[in-house]
């Protein structure tokens, strides 16, 4: 059992991307087998911003609440609060399926929801499954928990605040995620560099 309050803040990065990279493989597991394609009418609004392929590749699943992982248990039992709570989360997004709280959003979700959904799945494709959780674990902690520092997170804004002002009009949401994500010297360009985060 790690008491989350005795870690400094490397070991606490590298206690909670590690976990989490577990937590996102077991749940993409679990979910993709009832997991479902996109609805058609999602992937009309959605075609343009993404390539056919990776829109055909999605899968996404109506769950009655985002539940918060295991290991949360180890927050809660030294009298921490948790870092995220998924349980007020409209959807979540493990490797290439997307879940949607049916306690959050009415289904079927929004265009945009969606949207934004995919944006991390195509993250997660350029970056694995575990990757993408140190990326985005690592300026959560650094910035006291603060979820806007995460870089996975406002660009996955940023693309879908476009997206709504684009009247369908599409621009290659995927091209620039994919094209950014490379870019030597950001916070999560960990494939291509940034090796002095991982651990
Ligand atoms: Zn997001």
């Amino acid at each position: 059992m790690t008491d989350p309050k005795r870690l400094n803040m490397q070991e606490l990065v590298s206690f909670l991307a590690d976990n989490a990279g577990n937590w996102i493989s077991n749940q993409r597991d679990l979910h993709r087998h009832y997991a479902e394609a996109l609805p058609d009418t999602t992937t009309a609004a959605l075609r343009g911003f993404f390539r056919d392929e990776t829109l055909d590749r999605a899968r996404i699943r109506r769950v009655p609440v985002i539940e918060n992982p295991p290991f949360y248990r180890e927050f809660e039992e030294s009298g921490q609060s948790i870092p995220l709570d998924f349980s007020v989360w409209a959807a979540i997004t493990f490797g290439d399926v997307i879940l949607v709280s049916d306690d959050q959003v009415p289904w079927p979700p929004s265009h945009s929801v969606v949207f934004h959904e995919m944006v991390h799945l195509v993250q997660y494709d350029e970056l694995g499954v575990f990757e993408f959780a140190r990326s985005y674990v690592t300026p959560f902690v650094q910035n006291r928990f603060n979820y806007m520092s995460i870089p996975l997170e406002s660009d996955a804004f940023d693309l879908q605040g476009r997206f709504e002002a684009s009247a369908g009009e599409p621009f290659s949401a995927e091209a620039e995620v994919r094209a950014h994500i490379g870019k030597p010297g950001l916070p999560y360009s960990g494939r291509r560099g940034n090796r002095q985060l991982a651990k």
